[in-house]
């Protein structure tokens, strides 16, 4: 007899949603693992590049952020690069198997001037490559979202970050509902929508729950689902913070997996803080994606090398996700 898929559910309640969290780790990858062959292929992993195309300076005060102006960080604060540099390295990503390129500027919000102008080229440009372009720019208007969509942008990074409640003691600069609306716009302009959190700020089981709760819940689910392990930058107010333990992260990796089955679930930052093994136990708990970054950092903190991916992939009888086709 033929198994039925787990159903797409947009009505998850929070009890749910913590009684899959808390059920026994291998319980709990078993059924991450079902759900996400019923789904995906698990034997191909999306490599996704990831090049900031202006670092640092950023108005914000994000805690856990090095290019928050206001932290003393060792990063170097980078205009916006030029055109051709950002293609160059799109082409460069293609070629070492990336079929999704993000682009990050560290800005509050987009403003309507001639940056803007140059950063819809450059989606023009990446989209032009047969890759999915992805752009994370800060908060975005309805016309911007439109004018995005319009160049080619396939996807928008905002991430959640973490629960509405835990939100203001980790960034007073902006509200949790302004980083919503940012999404609504995004979805209402046709782009696909990428967001996810970050574990390891100092919340509780139930801020982890909430999170999730709010991308479950949405009307339609985000197509994409960073789960990030806080990279403890130096100079921020979170240096200090405990490295994450490996079972949280497959925690909540699994159950980003049963609440929304189709998303891709992309394991992201933190990845160097992780051997091959406990990598391995995040595929296997339903990642599939991760992000490559240029010259072995992941925006501004350390990733591990196309080397070291490549030799991982092999090991673990994975491959690089290709695009059937340009959607
Ligand atoms: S996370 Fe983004 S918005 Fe927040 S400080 Fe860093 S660059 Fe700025």
């Amino acid at each position: 007899m033929k198994e039925s898929k787990a159903p797409i559910r947009n009505n998850w309640t929070a009890e749910e949603i913590q009684e899959i969290y808390d059920l026994p780790i291998m319980e709990l990858v078993y059924q991450a693992a079902t759900v996400h062959r019923q789904y995906h292929n698990p034997l191909e992993v999306q490599v996704s590049t990831l090049l900031s195309i202006k670092t640092g300076g950023c108005p914000e005060d994000c805690s856990y952020c090095g290019q928050a102006a206001r932290y003393h960080t060792d990063i170097k604060v980078q205009r916006l690069l030029p055109l051709e540099t950002v293609l160059t390295h799109a082409k460069k990503a293609k070629a070492n198997g990336s079929s999704r390129f993000c682009m990050a500027a560290a800005w509050r919000e987009v403003r309507d001037n001639r940056d803007f102008d140059k950063v819809i080229d450059m989606v023009k440009g990446v989209n032009a490559l047969d890759m999915e372009v992805c752009c994370t720019l800060g908060m975005l208007t309805d016309n911007q979202a439109k004018r995005l969509q319009e160049a080619g942008l396939y996807a928008y990074n905002h991430n959640i970050d973490t629960s509405e409640n835990h939100y203001k003691d980790i960034i007073s600069t902006r509200t949790f509902d302004q980083r919503l609306n940012t999404i609504n716009s995004v979805r209402k302009a046709g782009i696909t929508v990428c967001s996810g959190g970050i574990i390891g700020l100092g919340e509780t089981n139930e801020d982890r729950i909430s999170m999730l709760l709010t991308l479950a819940t949405m009307d339609k689910h985000p197509e994409s689902v960073p789960i990030n392990a806080l990279a403890r930058v130096k100079g921020t107010p979170m240096e200090d913070m405990p490295k994450t333990d490996i079972w949280e992260m497959v925690r909540m990796i699994a159950t980003t997996r049963i609440v929304i089955p189709t998303t891709m679930v992309r394991l992201s930052a933190g990845r160097l803080e992780m051997n091959e093994a406990e990598q391995g136990w995040c595929f296997l708990a339903g990642a599939n994606s991760i992000f490559a970054g240029e010259e072995e950092t992941l925006l501004v903190t350390p990733n591990p090398s196309l080397r070291e991916d490549q030799q991982l992939f092999q090991k673990l009888g994975l491959k690089p996700m290709v695009l059937a086709e340009k959607k």
